[in-house]
């Protein structure tokens, strides 16, 4: 039974190849430095493509470029994919082990086509090659961060060509009859060689949809986040304030925030220098977020001001929080022996809902406003202390 002649099959995996390389081309070429591997992954679709291509010329060129060139430029475009996967994962990829497995396996091919001249030797070896790089390449998409959609739909297609590949092997010895020289035209390598082309399609889409929710995460934090201590930057502290601030009117929950500010900052400046001071705002952050939990929004209002806001929480856990902080900024510890010790003082304000929606704050600014005039009584007051 005949569908479509085989070698359309892989002309069309050849051009779909090559148009999705250009694709991973460009975004590699665009995207930043720090995401990983997409030339690898257009790398592995050109050779991919090229082998489908070759393949398609069996009988009109020499075997030795048509079987041996064709299936070896497969494995390397396989080997890329992998490589691909490992650096966009962050690890490095070991060309030795890699490399001595292809020789092997080519050497074994070229056997099996001047030597014992066996197709079925040949698709059962292929088979089990594809088997193991997709199986490993979904195990590596399975682990891309960040996990949705992109990465699942990676993951399905190495998981469909393993399958694929497994299937062609466990059907290899009903299927063969025709002899080595002629394409096999049994519609099991027919469905074998539609999911190839498709195959190639699929994988590219898999890359330029990861690498995208990639770029998107990091553009998402490069506007969400101050860039010296990765805390929330105002805009975006306000964005998530203000869908807290509704959460709290509409559950009757109290919401608080803290207003806080390093004492003396300009001296630690002056004395130790720029450097140190930056150090300084880091070293609060680190200490200040260790002391919050998971719902709790910290976020730098400016220079080394902060203010954090507690859903659910009233005055008297708010004011725990910031004693607890006050208190962890005052210890003289850190790994950083080389830090100046340094205090902070804050400001602790609360709003309440009631039941028919009255709020004892108007809107957020003025529990900010509210916050910031208790920290000005506790600069007042002698700082390194709480007021509220
Ligand atoms: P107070 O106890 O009243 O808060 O005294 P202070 O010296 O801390 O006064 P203030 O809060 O007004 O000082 C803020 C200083 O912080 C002024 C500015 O030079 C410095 N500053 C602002 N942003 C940065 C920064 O990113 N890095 C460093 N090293 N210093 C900064
Ligand atoms: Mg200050
Ligand atoms: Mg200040």
């Amino acid at each position: 039974m005949e569908l479509i002649d085989p070698r359309t099959f892989l002309v069309v995996a050849n051009l779909l190849g090559l148009l999705c390389a250009m694709v991973l081309w460009v975004q590699a070429r665009s995207f930043p430095a720090d995401i990983e591997g997409l030339y690898d992954w257009a790398k592995a679709v050109v050779l991919m493509a090229c082998a489908a291509g070759l393949t398609s010329l069996r009988g009109f060129i020499p075997d030795a470029v048509s079987i041996i060139l064709a299936n070896g430029m497969m494995l390397f475009g396989e080997l890329f994919l992998i490589f691909g996967l490992l650096r966009y994962t962050g690890r490095s990829p070991r060309w030795r082990p890699a490399l001595d497995a292809i020789i092997g396996l080519t050497l074994l091919m070229v056997w099996l086509t001047y030597g014992s001249h066996s197709y079925q030797g040949r698709l059962f070896i292929m088979s089990l090659a594809h088997i193991s790089f997709f199986s490993l390449g979904a195990w590596l998409a399975w682990r891309i961060r960040p996990a949705g959609f992109g990465n699942k739909f990676l993951t399905s297609v190495f998981v469909l060509g393993a399958v694929v590949a497994l299937w062609r092997l466990t059907t290899l010895t009903m299927s063969v009859r025709e002899a080595d020289e002629i394409f096999d035209r049994n519609l099991i390598q027919q469905i074998y060689l539609g999911a190839f082309s498709l195959g190639i399609l699929g994988l590219s889409i898999g890359f330029i949809l990861v690498a995208n929710e990639r770029l998107r995460e990091e553009l998402e934090f490069l506007a969400t986040r101050d860039p010296m201590t990765g805390a929330l930057n105002r805009r975006a502290f306000f964005v998530r304030a203000d869908i807290e601030w509704a959460r709290s009117v509409r559950s009757q929950r109290p919401i608080a925030v803290i207003a806080s500010d390093i004492d003396f900052f300009k001296k630690v400046n002056d004395t130790y220098g720029h450097h140190v001071g930056d150090l300084v705002i880091k070293e609060y952050v680190k200490r200040a977020s260790g002391m919050l939990r998971l719902p709790d929004i910290l976020s730098r209002f400016g220079g080394e001001e902060f203010v954090i806001l507690l859903p659910d929480t009233g005055l008297k856990e708010a004011c725990l929080v910031a004693e607890r902080i006050r208190k962890e900024v005052e210890k003289k510890k850190g790994k950083d022996k080389s830090l100046p010790p340094f205090t902070v003082s804050l400001g602790v304000a609360v709003a309440h809902s009631g039941l028919r929606g009255q709020v004892d704050f108007p809107d957020l600014e003025a529990l900010l406003a509210h916050a910031d005039a208790a920290l000005y009584r506790a600069k007042q007051g002698g700082r390194n202390r709480v007021e509220h």
